[in-house]
């Protein structure tokens, strides 16, 4: 019933857009400043709403599964394995992001200054690294907040949660108000997403009534890329993986995970996937209580395909706004997508509100969201189907690992 609810709420994003732009050229052809002046501030409202979500929704879900890593303790050496496996692959993934998006660079239109007026960006000089790691721990609780400085937000919620844990009997209470003010907090950004279809709407028909026919061409440029970055991971990082970590075949593995993978492109859920990724995997061999771990914290903290997205989409925006990205720039993005993936919720549509967290991070307009959240579904259906072959691949090989380990202590 819920997926139902989120599908038509996809329809309508699509129909938002498509209406969106067909304004957009009906107002391109009468001339004026009608979708600047009244359908833009709508627009601007729709994004303001989503800015000042990214702070709690990043700190209460890193700081709960700061809190559920109580298990990874019990599991000790699993845990951290797949931990360091989730963070390698997914700051890859962000890589090969980077390297396919640059290539296809110059196909991006630079937009006209009217629809980004407003959204002034002025190029920054590099920070010096030493200064990026130091602003990364905060000497107030608030500021990063009231600033939107994310990577201090993260270090905050990390030590709150681990706080909690360590106060055992007495963190109880501070755990039960994280979990549900995490609650809450989702259901405000439920609320948010439903307004998406309007926002998309307005702000696609000013971006289209100011600047014609070339952003609607490069959006299918752009989708095009992040599948192509998608793909490519897959068959460099996944093959490899099952091939030389867990001695599979990958045409097996593809075959066994392909239940799986075509659940996760038509529901873009991370999370609806999970029952029929643990079977897919238990059938190909994992063990049930490594897939029972490593499934579901990957469902949640493991997202190589909304980390690929996250590269492309900022690389993008960055050149619709007109802006060189420098090196220390894409730095900051393999840093913050990383991160913003782990954070980002298993559930359609997570990736594309953490994408602010990225371009705030990068010091890029949030308000360039809008160009591509109208194609956003597209993306969603690429990306969810590779976060969820990432964690398959981690159950196989670590299965692997247990089952030497049960060899090796029979053996003794
Ligand atoms: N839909 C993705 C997932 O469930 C998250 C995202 O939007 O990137 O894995």
């Amino acid at each position: 019933m819920q997926e139902k609810r989120k599908l038509n709420l996809a329809a309508w994003i699509i129909i938002g857009m498509l209406a969106g732009i067909a304004v957009g050229f009906v107002f391109l052809k009468v001339g004026g400043t009608f979708t600047t002046d009244y359908l833009k501030p709508v627009g601007t409202i729709y994004i303001n709403l989503l800015k000042f979500m990214v702070v709690p929704v990043v700190l209460f879900s890193i700081t709960k599964g700061v809190i559920a890593l109580d298990d990874l303790k019990k599991v000790g050496s699993v845990g951290i394995k797949t931990f360091i496996y989730y963070i390698c692959t997914t700051a890859f993934a962000v890589v090969v992001g980077l390297v396919v998006v640059n290539c296809f660079k110059g196909f991006f239109p630079v937009l006209d200054s009217s629809v980004t007026s407003g959204l002034e960006y002025t190029a920054t000089e590099a920070p010096k690294i030493m200064d990026v790691i130091v602003n990364i721990f905060p000497d107030n609780l608030f500021k990063p907040m009231v600033e939107t400085n994310m990577l201090p937000v993260i270090v905050i919620a990390i030590f709150f949660g681990a706080g909690i844990l360590a106060s055992g009997e007495k963190g109880r209470m501070a755990s039960n108000l994280v979990d549900s003010l995490e609650d809450v907090v989702m259901k405000v950004l439920m609320m948010i997403i439903k307004l998406t279809p309007i926002g998309v709407f307005c702000l696609m028909a000013d971006v289209v009534a100011v600047n014609g026919a070339k952003i609607v061409g490069s959006l299918a440029i752009v989708v095009g890329v992040a599948y192509i970055a998608y793909i490519l991971h897959m068959v460099i990082v996944y093959s490899c993986s099952v091939k030389f970590l867990s001695g599979m075949s990958p045409i097996k593995f593809f075959k066994g995970i392909a239940a799986a993978m075509l659940t996760a492109f038509t529901t873009t859920s991370s999370n609806a996937t999970l029952p029929i990724n643990i079977e897919c995997c238990n059938d190909m061999g994992a063990e049930p209580e490594i897939s029972s771990f490593v499934l579901p914290l990957g469902a949640t903290i493991n997202m190589d395909g909304t980390a690929i997205y996250q590269a492309v989409a900022a690389v993008f925006i960055a050149c619709c706004y007109g802006v060189d990205l420098t090196i220390g720039q894409m730095t900051m993005i393999v840093v913050t997508a990383t991160l913003a993936s782990i954070g980002t919720a298993g559930v359609s549509g997570a990736g594309m509100i953490m994408l602010s967290m990225v371009l705030i991070q990068v010091g890029l307009p949030v308000e360039g969201i809008a160009l591509i959240a109208g194609v956003d579904k597209l993306f969603d259906m690429g990306r969810t189907t590779l976060n969820i072959t990432g964690d398959a691949t981690c159950a196989m090989w670590l299965s692997k690992v247990e089952r030497n380990n049960k060899e090796k202590l029979a053996a003794k």
